[in-house]
């Protein structure tokens, strides 16, 4: 490394990311690299192995990959609806859940024929992890809901 130490490598042509070294800067120590969209930017001898895409791109590639999420409760809303509900909205609902230790209570999120989803409100602390992970929504068979007399 030492006989190299004062003469500036030829980085031309090189491939960092999607990046490409296309020429020396003006300052010894820099180089211009070209990401794959044309966007040119100066980068230190010392930083050109970090060089991944322009943020252009980066924002790009972050949009493709966020799929938009479907909430598949608010998609069964209308078809699925039963001609005479069970629940009510104001109501709670004691929730008995399979992945739970204890029951949970919940607010009706939406109805179906034999079914329905809760919004979870209330749980214990032991099933809290359970109940995050399920991002507090559930589906539960008709049979596994009670209603809870609303307190005086
Ligand atoms: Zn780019």
């Amino acid at each position: 490394m030492e006989a190299t130490k004062n003469k500036k490598r030829d980085r031309t042509g090189e491939i960092y990311g999607d990046y490409t070294i296309v020429r020396p800067a003006e300052n010894d120590r820099e180089w211009i690299a070209r990401c794959s969209c044309g966007r040119e930017r100066i980068v230190k001898n010392d930083n050109i192995w970090k060089l991944k895409r322009c943020k252009s791109c980066a924002a790009k590639l972050r949009m493709k990959k966020q799929k938009p999420k479907k909430d598949k409760f608010a998609e069964m809303q209308n078809w699925m609806r039963p001609k005479r509900p069970k629940f009510k909205y104001d109501v709670l609902y004691e929730l008995d859940l399979p992945q739970c230790v204890y029951l949970c209570e919940g607010k009706l999120v939406n109805e179906y024929s034999n079914a329905a989803s809760f919004e979870i409100v209330k749980c214990n602390s032991i099933d809290e992890k359970v109940v995050a992970k399920l991002n507090r929504r559930v589906n539960l068979k008709k049979k596994d809901v009670t209603a809870l007399c609303p307190k005086n």
